[in-house]
């Protein structure tokens, strides 16, 4: 190779893998899906270092978020996606905590798997990242944040795709979702025409190996389209009425929306939510995998299809 070659590729080289700023992770994904999914809860849960400097043992305090946040934007650019970063601040419910403390600040991170034909249309998938203090957040919500790698992941690599994908990351669910409540704003502000709105919260734990899932407050096509693929994948599929996390959001504000969870309701949960347990030893890889399968095919159901009757321009 030519001298300058060499130096191009260097830079080359160097400009991609080394960004002090961004707190880089120093090495890339394993190209099997469900190990890197399996790489990215574990680097989410602090049993690997999420840069150079940092193992994060929870992901609450703005310093924790804010290197969670440069991480999985690491991760969105190595599906060749851009990160996008919406930050937002929010007024405290009650004012005088907001006069003691300041208003919520955080961020959302977000990307679009575009559409392969000009679509206005969006899909949007979203999980929350944040977790409770001191809290490993494996099940709640790394496991979700996993599944959605490897849905995002299997959608890049569609032919057809008739609507744009939007995936977002919220922050700040555990502060009575202030960061799914703002990027709700964030969308109406933009004119984004949202065919469904899609969140995951908890989807790691499956003691009974039944593989189910709940569907909380689905509309009955969105119910439909999920039971449908639930019945070729023999994956049970079940309904609730449980309205405490970021679906609740898009749904006050008029969106076609739905909640995906393991079994919540029917008591297939973790015993560990919000505490130190919270561990990745405790998550359910197979149930990872059925999930992603599950959600992939309905997302790709519903882009590949030229429908647009589901949701609600907004
Ligand atoms: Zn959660």
């Amino acid at each position: 190779m030519k001298p300058i070659f060499v130096l191009l590729f260097t830079m080359i080289f160097f400009s991609c893998d080394y960004d002090m700023d961004e707190n880089i992770i120093f090495k890339d994904l394993p190209p099997k899906t469900l190990d890197a999914q399996i790489e990215i809860l574990s680097v989410l849960t602090g049993n690997q270092p999420m840069n150079a400097d940092n193992i994060i043992r929870s992901r609450a305090t703005i310093e924790e978020r804010r290197i969670t946040v440069n991480y999985l934007s690491q991760v969105l650019k190595q599906l060749n996606l851009e990160p996008i970063k919406h930050q937002y601040k929010e007024p405290n419910t009650n004012p005088l905590i907001d006069i003691l403390i300041g208003p919520y600040k955080g961020t959302n991170l977000f990307t679009i798997l575009p559409s392969t034909n000009n679509s206005n249309e969006y899909v949007v998938l979203g999980a929350h990242y944040d977790t409770a203090r001191n809290c490993p957040g494996a099940n709640d919500n790394a496991s979700s944040l996993s599944v959605l790698y490897g849905v995002t992941k299997r959608l890049s690599n569609v032919d057809l795709r008739n609507k744009n994908i939007l995936v977002v990351f919220f922050d700040q669910e555990e502060e009575n979702l202030v960061g799914s409540k703002a990027f709700v704003k964030y969308l109406l502000k933009h004119k984004y025409q949202v065919h469904s709105v899609h969140t995951l919260d908890q989807i790691g734990w499956d003691k009974d190996g039944d593989r189910a899932i709940e569907l909380e407050l689905p509309t009955p096509e969105l119910k439909k389209l999920y039971k449908n693929q639930g019945a070729k994948l023999n994956i049970p599929i079940h309904t609730t009425n449980v309205n405490s996390t970021d679906h609740h959001s898009f749904r006050q504000k008029g969106f076609t929306a739905v909640g995906i969870t393991e079994e919540y309701v029917n008591g297939d949960t973790t015993p560990f939510k919000d505490s130190k347990d919270d561990t990745m030893d405790t998550i359910d890889f197979e149930y990872i995998d059925s999930t992603t399968n599950l959600i992939f095919e309905v997302i790709n159901d519903i882009v590949k299809s030229n429908k647009h009757d589901l949701g609600q321009t907004k």
